[in-house]
């Protein structure tokens, strides 16, 4: 938090958010990291052992190329193990993962736990600074102020963007309008109307279904007096067809903030999120496979993994939750500080072709965009388990019902093309009719597996 102060500043906190991506901010960010592992090596029984076990002594770390070389990745699995070995008692979990400050809570929230049981996100009054600066940080940028109203459309229950970003609100005195997501489309755009927020909190898909229930209900969006709509939970103003969907309708700005610590500008076209707390946590990206630290340079791609420099619930020490994302590091459009990001995919589903890094939902953009000339369905064949994929890689992809077969060998080339240039791949194309693909009225699956699992 900082002090009230001039209303017409560009940042939030002008101690610090001019200063993101400095060499200053590096050393400042080193100095915390190492405090902050020493006193989780003393404090937290897991990462004693952990640290143990890597031979690691957080006092005689060189460098940050020396933490990522020495300190293992936090992995999903590895929570689940700790919470076995618990056998899921989760004040015993969680003094384990930060001793005697597990009694400080001041809010908790989970993941939904789609997989199995949901993983905790338990916030000390520290980690709800790391949250909240975060929010607060993001808002103002995009022109909210003390005194304003939100709409909180985000789910009240458990989810990590529910209350905590209502307790962060408040505390730079914002009110949010707890509806939630759990209350109706109706309910939504009756406080809406009521209130008049200036901004609202949502996913883009409960944004979507506000534009039907609208529509239904003959409400026209643009009079409710919303500017700005931020999204997360799924990719939403990264996807320029959503986003131009929601915008015109709310005759609002669709700003994003999932996946890291940041928040997108509203630049056009899209340019990613910034990177917001430098001050408080530390991104790294590393190869998928190798887990070797990748340099954050402009376009760099790999698993991002995250360490907070202070909190000690709300993260681990060098986790990863499966996010692949590529970085830029060149000035922004929009004039602001930080370096950028974007989720490009999941690391459970990444491919690796002669070295290169390609994910499925990459592959089905380019073959979406040939639609109708093909139908848009199609599987990639591995004869392999994944990620290594021996060269050429198999599509199958059904032609559209037009096409002329003196057409398809143009066609065929104009797609390798288009993969060489953008994904750096060139596979291999098995035609197949149109509408002869099996259909499926869940997540379609893309991988067709011709070994045995
Ligand atoms: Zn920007």
């Amino acid at each position: 938090m900082t002090p009230k102060g001039d209303m017409t500043r560009p940042y939030w906190d002008m101690a610090v958010e001019p200063f993101l991506d400095s060499a200053d901010m590096r050393e400042r960010q080193w100095d915390k990291l190492k405090h902050r592992l020493s006193e989780a090596y003393s404090r937290a029984p897991y990462w004693r052992r952990r640290f143990d076990v890597a031979g690691v002594d957080p006092q005689t770390l060189q460098d940050r190329e020396d933490f990522a070389r020495r300190v293992p990745l936090f992995t999903k699995d590895d929570y689940r193990e700790l919470a076995e070995a618990n056998h899921g008692d989760m004040r015993k979990i969680l003094f384990e993962l930060m001793g005697g400050e597990s009694n400080e809570l001041v809010a908790v929230a989970a993941t939904s736990g789609t997989s199995g049981d949901p993983t905790p996100y338990p916030l000390t009054s520290r980690d709800l600074r790391l949250w909240g600066e975060l929010v607060r940080r993001a808002v103002w940028r995009a022109g909210l102020r003390p005194g304003d109203w939100v709409l909180q459309g985000f789910g009240l229950s458990m989810f990590l963007a529910g209350v905590p970003v209502c307790m962060a609100l408040a505390e730079m005195g914002i009110c949010a309008i707890p509806v939630g997501a759990e209350a109706s489309t109706a309910a939504l755009l009756k406080y809406a109307r009521l209130f008049r927020p200036r901004g609202m909190f949502c996913t883009p898909s409960l944004a979507e279904y506000l534009i039907q229930t609208a529509e239904q209900e003959d409400i026209d969006l643009g009079s409710l007096g919303i500017e700005t709509i931020f999204c997360g939970g799924e990719p939403g103003a990264g996807i320029p067809s959503v986003r131009a969907r929601i915008e015109n309708a709310f005759g609002a700005k669709l700003l994003d903030f999932a996946g890291g610590l940041g928040a997108s500008c509203g630049c056009e076209p899209y340019a990613g999120m910034h990177w917001l707390v430098d001050d408080l946590a530390m991104m790294e990206l590393v190869d998928p496979v190798s887990h070797e630290l990748i340099p954050l340079n402009e376009g760099a791609e790999g698993l991002a993994v995250f360490t907070p420099l202070e909190a000690p619930g709300l993260l681990g020490i060098r986790q990863t939750n499966g996010d692949i994302m590529r970085v830029h590091t060149k000035p922004c459009a929009c004039g602001q500080s930080g370096w950028r990001y974007e989720i490009i995919g999941r690391n459970d589903d990444m491919l690796k072709i002669k070295g290169v890094m390609v994910y499925p939902a990459a592959i089905e953009g380019v073959i979406k965009a040939f639609v109708p000339r093909v139908t848009g369905v199609f599987r990639i064949v591995l004869s392999e388990p994944p990620p290594r994929v021996k060269p050429p890689l198999r599509l199958r992809v059904e032609r559209g019902d037009q096409l002329r077969d003196a057409d398809l060998p143009s066609l065929e080339k104009e797609i390798v093309e288009t993969m060489q240039r953008k994904l750096k791949i060139r596979p291999q194309i098995e035609w197949r009719a149109a509408g002869s693909l099996p259909r499926s009225t869940k997540k379609t699956q893309l991988l067709e597996k011709e070994y045995q699992a």
